[in-house]
């Protein structure tokens, strides 16, 4: 996500890098290049102007002339007004004080309504939540099984219209209003003691006004304590109208950004809460129901920086796993101290377990320029790790100094690889370790010592 722009930015940087003192033409030229960068995102215009506006102005001022390394100073302006742009604290969702929590989803057709809703239905039932979902999109024709199918797999009940099941008591034929459908899930919701409702509607693929009519009459007739403006991160600049139609014809209270795993430009999501002043709460970054995060602005940033992500790496590690064991990984990745290759072997497949390698590769710092390399990754490379490490002694595996070319020719017979491939793995460690220590050193990200967190 967002490749493009952070490779853009991150080049930026390299070349203010080589420089000690910045003059006012240096800053110039620098805010200049984020400037293009940001616009061939499709970032808005008034975002764009904002942001340099912001950035030029401190770059220039003593903040920067009297640092000890004016260029690090100008990446962590950037850093600090991106976070600004995204929409500054992490928000996370606000719940009643009178159970059912409501949380109405309204977007455009397509823009990832449905899905989100199973993620968060899941998200919330594994925070000891009590999730009801209630399908208000009676307008496409497989929209109430969508919802069904989505609801089944995060093991959540939906209230839906369905006909031929005649005795349940949440029967109502198909095609009922669906102002109606949505007020009796929330009647469900209490008597059957749920303590959050999630209310999914229809969307069009554009913005009309019947469209608006009817999310506005569902948000009164069940009063939301949310209403989640749910955008496709790929679609472009139209991101910023379509928000702005929404924020007017039906008001929201926190964006979701679906659809970030694409690698579309992506930077017209970033101006939506610049522009609507609403922030971002998740991210959605797959179709399965577990490719969802919360939003954290400054992490986004870091990502986009390249800076790299690791606590939400960690958290999905967390997630994942037993907190034992990525409680440990937390521990090395932190200190940067003993960091094996039997944990490098244990990092990936925790990583495929995960599901999605490459999207947990984006997340580390200094991956930018190996992101070619990341494209081309392949699962099956993971098996092959695998088995180079198995081939090897434990010694070996302690210390991988030791590996000379009868060692690595063993290693590679005893693994079906190529000495070429073990020797890849062993740069691919080396690499890994040193900026583990680096990481540990600088307080989290590489190459830039002193700029904190
Ligand atoms: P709705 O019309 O707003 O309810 O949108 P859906 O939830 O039906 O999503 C539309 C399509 O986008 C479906 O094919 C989803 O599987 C897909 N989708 C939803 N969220 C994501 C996401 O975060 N990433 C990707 N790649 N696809 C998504």
């Amino acid at each position: 996500m967002f490749a493009t722009l952070s490779d853009r930015l991150t080049s930026t940087f390299k070349n203010l890098r080589t420089k000690g003192r910045l003059s006012e033409a240096d800053v110039d030229a620098t805010v200049r290049e984020i400037r293009r960068a940001l616009l061939d995102a499709d970032v808005a215009v008034t975002v764009v102007r904002q942001f340099t506006g912001a950035v030029r102005e401190r770059a220039l001022s003593a903040e920067v002339s009297q640092a000890l390394n004016p260029a690090q100073q100008v990446v962590k302006i950037v850093n600090e007004e991106l976070v600004g742009i995204l929409g500054g604290e992490t928000r996370t969702l606000r719940f009643a004080k009178n159970p059912p929590t409501v949380i109405l989803l309204a977007g455009l057709q397509g823009a990832g309504k449905t899905t989100l809703a199973g993620k968060l239905a899941l998200q919330l039932k594994g925070e000891g939540h009590t999730p009801l979902l209630v399908a208000a999109d009676l307008q496409r024709p497989n929209a109430v099984t969508q919802l069904q199918v989505v609801g089944e797999r995060a093991g959540v009940p939906v209230f839906a219209p369905h006909p031929g099941n005649q005795g349940a008591d949440d029967v109502m034929p198909l095609g009922a209003d669906p102002v109606a459908v949505a007020r009796a899930g929330l009647e469900a919701a209490r008597t059957r003691q749920h303590d959050v409702l999630i209310v999914d509607t229809a969307g069009r693929l554009g913005v009309d006004a019947e469209l608006m009519r009817q999310a506005a009459d569902i948000r009164d007739a069940v009063q939301p304590d949310e209403i989640l403006f749910v955008i496709d991160a790929m679609i472009g600049q139209d991101a910023v109208t379509t928000a702005q139609a929404f924020a007017d014809g039906v008001g929201f209270t926190g964006v979701v950004l679906s659809k970030l795993d694409g690698d579309a430009r992506g930077g017209a999501a970033l101006s939506v809460a610049s522009v609507t002043g609403r922030p971002i709460l998740f991210a959605s970054t797959g179709e399965k129901l577990t490719d969802f995060e919360v939003f954290h602005p400054d992490r986004m940033a870091s990502r986009i920086l390249d800076m790299g992500d690791v606590l939400t790496l960690i958290e999905q590690a967390e997630r994942a796993f037993d907190a034992d064991q990525a409680e440990a990984m937390a521990g090395k990745l932190a200190s940067g101290e003993g960091f094996t290759l039997a944990d490098f072997l244990q990092q990936m497949q925790q990583l495929r377990k995960m599901g999605s390698l490459k999207k947990m590769f984006g997340m580390l710092p200094g991956m930018a320029q190996m992101r070619d390399a990341l494209d081309s990754f392949d699962e099956r490379e993971v098996d092959r790790i695998e088995a180079i490490i198995h081939s090897m002694t434990p010694g070996e595996r302690d210390n991988p100094k030791i590996i000379n070319g009868s060692r690595r020719a063993r290693i590679a017979r005893g693994s079906g690889t190529t000495a070429t491939d073990v020797n890849q793995l062993l740069e691919r460690f080396d690499a890994a370790q040193k900026m583990m220590r680096q990481m540990a050193r600088s307080g989290g990200m590489p190459g830039m010592p002193g700029m904190g967190n």
